[in-house]
């Protein structure tokens, strides 16, 4: 035996059904199940790996807690895009702020019923986007804005940072007259967040 001191493995979020580890290397212990010699995790919480005593463990957060599944209704924040994809930080699920982090890819064949260009006729970066999520692995959420309900519900002026409005097609700013394109909810500009 190593006289090594208790070492813990810090608190990562995991949720049910996710892998903590085989049962060669951790004894499964509370907010777990095993199968196929696989450990998982039993439901939504922090994992602590107990490298002295090799147990693995699940806390769980609290009830109530909110995370994206498929169907969900989600607000996020645009942090990056790229001509076939956006990223979108989710914070929100229905009227609900979520625990945790989760991150959603919106790709640019599930935007809009019709044909999209580029992923800049969409959204941008800062915006906030309404959207579904329509499938989700190792815990990326894909995301679809093809309703009309869903879609951008604010957006920025990529030249001075002003909250754009909605003029028919196109978006413009109020403080610089820049014209901009998006792909708007029904609601831009209306919905409480
Ligand atoms: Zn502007």
């Amino acid at each position: 035996m190593s006289s090594k001191p208790a070492e813990q493995k810090s608190g990562q979020l995991v949720l049910p059904g996710e892998r903590l580890g085989v049962i060669e290397e951790f004894v499964p212990d509370a907010g777990t199940f095993v199968k196929d010699g696989v450990i998982y995790s039993e439901v939504v919480g922090r994992a602590l790996h107990d490298l002295a005593t090799r147990h693995v463990s699940v806390h769980p957060v609290g009830r109530g807690v909110v995370i994206p599944k498929v169907g969900s209704i989600v607000v996020g924040q645009v942090v990056g895009a790229q001509p076939e994809n956006a990223n979108v930080r989710i914070f929100q699920v229905g009227d609900k702020a979520l625990s945790g982090i989760f991150m959603g890819v919106l790709h640019i064949s599930d935007v809009h019923l019709r044909y999209v260009d580029s992923m800049f006729e969409v959204c941008k970066a800062c915006d906030i986007v309404r959207a579904k999520v329509i499938s989700e692995k190792n815990q990326v959420y894909h995301l679809s804005t093809k309703d009309k309900e869903l879609g951008v519900i604010y957006a920025f002026c990529s030249a001075c940072g002003a909250t754009l409005e909605s003029r028919r097609q196109n978006m413009h700013c109020p403080k610089c007259g820049r014209i901009e394109t998006r792909k708007t909810a029904f609601d831009y500009g209306k919905d409480l967040i």
